[in-house]
């Protein structure tokens, strides 16, 4: 349901918010100590809604219900086949209400509704086909053995899993998470971040409505240090997907070891570089680092925030760019013509900021961009640095906002060590139309996607994880599936075989 705002200037469509508790065992409740937060719309700065603040006692009874569906529900015992009809059903419904997602996830994380709409919501409709597609298509394995014996391998699901996921792909995340999870007959407790709680509770309800069972997703809104420490060090969680900030995933981490050793995926942090080599095309390849930079206000891990170019196209590309970067437009996420919405909170509009400061203090040029915007909401120009050096702050740290820097450079080796020279992996793009180039370089660097002649391109059957400090494990893809998968060796004489 949906309506528009009465602001005669945009086209915005504000949803009404029905979901606000904590989903367990398939019932929506209020947190066992009754506390509330206030989840806050980053155009306004006001108050959207009061959500349920999970702690560590709604974690147990998430766990508790996740276990036994897992112990004795029917969830994990079905058929791959059954589970994925059933997954199906949930994708119908998450297409039918894709816009009243889409605008839940534009008020409380600042998305442009126009642009999320048949960009992101469409993804990640698409990773719980893929997965429902997926789920009949888990075997094992036989082995003939030495002395009459045979092996052969069970793929069972690893059991109750918790996921921990970001703000700035609300439900894409959701999907990215419980998809694969689902598929392989796990149950699970999710948390989405403190920042955007709203649409993983729509999600929660439409998963009840396709007839996903009571208990295989439970979803605690809450805060990291309480409801998601609950989560990581939790002696009942089998296995922990995480995507967040490398700092973050330092401390689940260990809170998995020190607890059960319950397995860990992580999906973290990036500063990922764009090269960009003499003989590319100039347009097309401004536009590919302005979508790489400010696609939803820079704040995504694969954001490239690193730009690199040759020095023989490289005063062309800077006036292009700054040119190009102009016509981004800033403001309300409803309005058709907007490109850019707010950052998602005050901490990170002031965070982004402060990084801004760093590089004029530290000596870099401002090429655009560089100031707040509008007189309400964390707007923020895009923001182009140049004379950046491989150094400084602005340089070296994952700023998580609409803030890039462009870097001058010589030869391939200069690129590659200097891409290279940075405590992420996550992504690359290479620009050139020089097969050896393109061929050289992309083996050269070390990240988890690297994009030729093209960025942020993603699919469901394509790959996606860190290489260094950006974590490990993959999502998407069968790849994506086996950490949620346990794999059983099972050895049995075959007597009188005629083989
Ligand atoms: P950011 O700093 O960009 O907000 P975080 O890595 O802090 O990203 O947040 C990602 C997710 O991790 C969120 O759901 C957040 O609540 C959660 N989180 C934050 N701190 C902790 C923690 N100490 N233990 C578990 N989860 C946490």
């Amino acid at each position: 349901e949906i309506h528009n705002n009465g602001d005669s200037k945009s086209s915005a469509k504000i949803p009404k918010i029905k979901f606000t508790k904590l989903f367990i065992n398939g019932e929506f409740v209020d947190s066992v100590s009754g506390r509330t937060f206030e989840t806050i719309d980053p155009r306004t700065e006001e108050v959207i809604a009061n959500v349920a603040e999970g702690d560590k006692e709604d974690v147990d009874l998430a766990v508790e219900a996740a276990r036994f569906a897992f112990d004795h529900g029917p969830w994990p015992r079905m058929s791959g086949s059954e589970r994925g009809k059933m997954m199906m059903k949930f994708v119908d419904l998450v297409e039918e209400n894709l816009e009243e997602l889409t605008a839940l996830d534009a008020i409380d994380a600042g998305k442009v509704f126009e642009i999320a709409k048949v960009g992101e919501m469409p993804f990640a409709a698409s990773i719980l086909r893929y997965y429902a597609g997926a789920a009949d298509k888990i075997h094992g394995k036989t082995m003939k053995m030495a002395n009459q014996l045979q092996g052969y391998t069970l793929c069972e699901p690893i059991g109750v899993v918790g996921h921990i996921i970001p703000w700035n792909f609300p439900v894409g995340m959701f999907f990215f998470k419980t998809s694969p999870a689902l598929a392989a007959g796990c149950t699970m407790v999710i948390k989405p971040a403190e920042q955007t709680p709203l649409s993983a509770l729509y999600c929660a309800h439409l998963a009840k409505l396709a007839g996903i069972p009571d208990g295989v997703i439970n979803v605690i809104t809450g805060f990291g240090t309480t409801a998601g420490a609950a989560i990581s060090s939790h002696m009942d969680i089998d296995c922990l997907s995480f995507t967040g900030s490398t700092e973050v995933g330092r401390v689940v981490m260990q809170a998995a070891a020190t607890s059960n050793l319950k397995s860990v995926s992580l999906e973290l942090g990036g500063k990922s570089p764009l090269i960009i080599f003499d003989d590319a095309d100039v347009d097309s390849t401004v536009n590919l680092a302005l979508l790489g930079g400010f696609a939803n206000k820079g704040e995504f891990c694969v954001c490239s925030s690193r730009i690199f170019v040759q020095d023989g196209i490289y005063e062309e590309f800077i006036t292009k760019l700054a040119r190009n970067a102009k016509g981004i437009t800033v403001g309300d996420p409803f309005a058709p013509t907007t490109h850019q919405g707010p950052q998602v909170d005050k901490k990170q509009y002031e965070k982004v900021l402060s990084y801004i400061e760093h590089g004029k203090r530290q000596g870099a040029t401002l090429l655009t961009g560089g100031k707040p915007c509008g007189e309400k909401g964390y707007y923020i120009e895009p923001t182009i640095f140049t004379d950046v050096t491989d150094d400084m702050l602005i340089a070296t740290d994952e700023i998580f906002g609409p803030v890039i820097s462009v870097f001058k450079f010589k030869t391939i080796e200069e690129a590659i060590t200097r891409a290279n020279s940075t405590r992420y992996g996550l992504a690359a793009g290479i620009a050139t139309k020089d097969l050896n180039i393109a061929n050289t370089v992309s083996r050269s660097l070390r990240a988890g996607i690297v994009w030729i002649n093209c960025y942020l391109a993603f699919d469901a059957d394509v790959p996606y994880g860190g290489y260094k400090g950006s974590g490990f494990g993959r999502e998407f893809g069968m790849e994506g599936l086996y950490k949620y998968l346990q794999v059983k060796s099972v050895v049995t004489p075959v007597h009188n075989s005629p083989w």
